[in-house]
């Protein structure tokens, strides 16, 4: 029923009206499924289950990556109760609402296109200054960008020494593959697995983030989190978060 209703809306409203009428067929959804087998991190909801496969929170739209995201950030990161300046590159409604609401974080949001940012921003040239934030995520964005070394180096600059940054991309158990010369949509989608991702990474996405300059730790799902809590949350326990440290020069001298 969840899929076939968000397909219908979808096709009427234009996707502007949908973002702003989108709150509240959330808020019906939210009680249409509520219950307690499962709960959401993001909207903090109980539900009786997820839709969309179990992959999607019928009432904020977060996905397994978004709630693993979530909860690394607040329990493993602590990120919410700290006053941190934030930059969310293409933010998704449920973070960027509860960062501005609840949060003293220092926050805002950007994106090449999406219609939620605050700012609208090329990732491979920012127009941020050095050293600028404590902590950037950046979730399911380098994949659609060509220059991704130059992404990553941006990232890099604007980030404080000691500062983070959170990276997830979709991964292939194979080394990262791209073709330059594929740029039909058609032909991305059956490459790359989708028409507008440029590559699929592999594990090996870790020596483009320390060629950077970066430390990196690889986060997995299943080793956080127990198979109840991967089911409880509707996680997956596969998904990896790549964090990112700038290391703090000063500190290391010490
Ligand atoms: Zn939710």
């Amino acid at each position: 029923m969840y899929s076939g209703l968000k397909r219908v809306v979808n096709t009427i409203l234009p996707q502007r009206l949908y973002l702003r009428l989108e709150p509240g067929l959330r808020y019906c959804l939210k009680w249409l499924y509520y219950g307690k087998r499962h709960h959401c991190p993001c909207c903090n909801t109980g539900l009786r289950k997820f839709v969309t496969n179990g992959h999607i929170c019928p009432a904020c739209g977060s996905g397994k990556r978004q709630r693993f995201q979530w909860l690394f950030l607040d329990r493993e990161y602590d990120l919410f109760r700290t006053t941190k300046s934030v930059l969310d590159i293409a933010p998704m409604r449920h973070f960027q609402d509860y960062c501005i609401r609840h949060t003293q974080l220092n926050y805002q949001s950007a994106d090449l296109e999406s219609y939620l940012a605050m700012e609208k921003i090329d990732l491979t040239s920012t127009p941020y200054g050095n050293a600028e934030f404590d902590f950037v995520l950046c979730s399911h964005v380098l994949e659609h960008i060509p220059n991704d070394q130059q992404a990553i180096a941006e990232i890099y600059r604007i980030l404080k020494p000691g500062g983070t940054t959170i990276i997830q991309v979709p991964l292939q158990e194979a080394p990262t593959y791209e073709n330059p010369d594929i740029i039909k949509p058609e032909e991305r989608l059956i490459h790359f697995g989708q028409n507008d991702h440029v590559r699929i990474y592999g594990l090996d996405i870790k020596e483009r983030l320390i060629a950077a300059g970066f430390q990196i730790h690889i986060k997995k799902c299943s080793d956080i989190f127990s198979a109840n809590e991967i089911d409880y949350y509707g996680l997956n326990k596969t998904e990896i978060l790549f964090v990112g440290y700038k290391q703090n020069l000063y500190n290391a001298i010490d």
